[in-house]
């Protein structure tokens, strides 16, 4: 799925569209989503592909939303250098809207944590 820049920007909001298209980052502990514990299905906020279920949500504590893993074949990945380390960064396979980064210290079975900035998401309660 491909939209120009001026496309994006009257689809999305400035902060999402900060976000999914500009590798942006928000502030911990300012989504909602971080609380969210209905069951449902989280969707790319860009493009409504559905990227997690509630069941692959877990408490890390760090004030984003976090997920062990993700709904097969929806999210790629690529090693951004931003920081000092080199971090994994994940994004949408369909619309290639900017997610989060993924780390290994996550909690078992996968030993992953997805860190999701919440405005690049959808909740849609089951
Ligand atoms: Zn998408």
């Amino acid at each position: 799925m491909k939209l120009s820049k001026d496309e994006w920007k009257k689809k999305l909001s400035p902060a999402a569209y900060d976000l999914l298209r500009n590798e942006g980052t928000e502030r911990a502990g300012t989504s909602p989503l971080d609380r969210e514990k209905r069951a449902g299905v989280f969707a790319c906020a860009g493009c409504d592909l559905p990227l997690f279920t509630s069941d692959m949500k877990f408490e890390s504590g760090t004030g984003w939303p976090s997920f062990f893993t993700a709904i097969p074949g929806r999210l790629e990945t690529k090693t951004d250098y931003k920081i000092l380390y080199p971090r994994i960064e994940y994004h949408c396979a369909r619309c290639a809207g900017h997610q989060g980064h993924v780390f290994d210290d996550g909690p078992k079975p996968t030993g992953l944590r997805y860190c999701m900035n919440g405005l690049a998401l959808k909740f849609r309660p089951a």
